[in-house]
């Protein structure tokens, strides 16, 4: 009996000889998700529509073989249809998701967000965060108890791309259905459609497929702000025919600190919301003038009383590629960095 076992544990040891040292497997990278709602984690009652259901915890659990990808951390913060999300909200992620990067064993994040203002809640973060760890903003069309759910798939897009080398410098991105896309130039432009995110005529930063990341553009220069305690009120206002430039008096009245009008053409404004600007502008208030046509900004062209070329002069700030939502969030946290006309002029080229 005793030759048997001696016998066995030599082969034993001669097999683990053979089998060489054990190796060592790294442990995978480790990604924070931070939940804050939307469609991804909404249900649709009968008759009651779309509301928040889910956690993080459940999110994560409809991805299969996502463990396989990345050790997970879930934090829920926030379950709202983004329809209601404010700036306020915003700066609360802005400081979560940047004290999570700041820990070194944290490869990247994912924010789980609705699609209705996931374009400025990525610019917010963009603008705000201080590490250059990859964040990827992520959502759905299809609520969770759809046919055909996206949430689950880009989920794992995004937690493949926030631990990518592909992905690194891209910073803060929104990725939906495969499109990788810059904060600053994701735009939302179909309302039911699963391939609703686009960059516009600036492009996609890349295509992420499975395991593959193609890498199409750099992501244009960071731009980096303080996150201020207190944000400053900050209105926009769409202009159009037959304006009579009472809301734009009204806000300024209520104590606005900047403004963001929304020209018609290269940023161009009626002449009663010209007199109106011009009221806010002897009260102080940053004017900032976008444009209703998605590209091209706005720019110092017609002369008659409220284009481009006399709002510039009487010193409104013509954006010349930020949509209106994304300019309001810059001139908030510019004027609470204490930016002034030059340094405002400057951000807005
Ligand atoms: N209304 C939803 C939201 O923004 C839309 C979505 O997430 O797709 O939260």
């Amino acid at each position: 009996m005793r030759k048997i076992f001696l016998a066995a544990t030599l082969c034993l040891i001669a097999a683990l000889a053979a089998a060489g040292p054990a190796q060592a497997t790294a442990p995978l990278p480790l990604v924070v998700i931070v939940a804050t709602g939307g469609t991804i984690a909404e249900k649709t009652g009968a008759g009651t529509g779309a509301k928040p259901a889910l956690s993080g915890e459940s999110l994560v659990a409809a991805v299969p073989g996502l463990a396989k990808v990345a050790r997970i951390k879930v934090i829920n913060l926030v379950n709202i249809d983004s329809s209601q999300m404010t700036p306020a909200i915003w700066a609360k992620l802005s400081r979560k998701v940047n004290a999570e990067l700041a820990k070194p064993e944290v490869a990247g994040a994912v924010v789980t967000h609705g699609t209705d203002t996931m374009a400025e809640g990525a610019w917010f973060l963009d603008l705000t965060l201080t590490s250059d760890k990859t964040v990827v903003f992520t959502g759905a069309m299809r609520d969770a108890n759809d046919l055909s759910p996206d949430g689950p798939i880009n989920i794992m897009d995004a937690v493949t791309l926030a631990v990518s080398p592909e992905a690194k410098g891209w910073g803060v991105v929104v990725c939906l259905n495969y499109y990788v896309n810059a904060a600053r130039w994701a735009i939302k432009t179909q309302t039911t459609n699963v391939q609703t995110f686009t960059s516009g005529q600036k492009g996609y930063l890349g295509y992420i497929l499975g395991e593959v990341v193609e890498r199409w553009h750099p992501r244009p220069p960071r731009l980096t702000l303080p996150l201020p305690d207190k944000l400053p009120k900050v209105v926009f206002i769409a202009d159009y025919a037959g304006s009579d430039g009472s809301l734009v008096r009204y806000a300024v009245d209520q104590g606005a600190k900047g403004l963001v009008v929304e020209g018609v053409g290269s940023g161009n404004v009626n002449a009663k919301t010209y007199k109106a600007i011009l009221y806010a502008l002897s009260k102080g208030v940053e004017v900032v003038i976008t444009t209703r046509p998605v590209h091209g900004g706005a720019w110092p062209i017609y002369g008659d009383q409220g284009g481009g070329l006399v709002l510039q002069k009487a010193g409104c700030i013509l954006s010349r590629d930020l949509d209106s939502f994304k300019s309001r969030l810059l001139l908030m946290l510019a004027l609470a960095s204490g930016a002034d006309h030059q340094r405002l002029l400057q951000y807005f080229k």
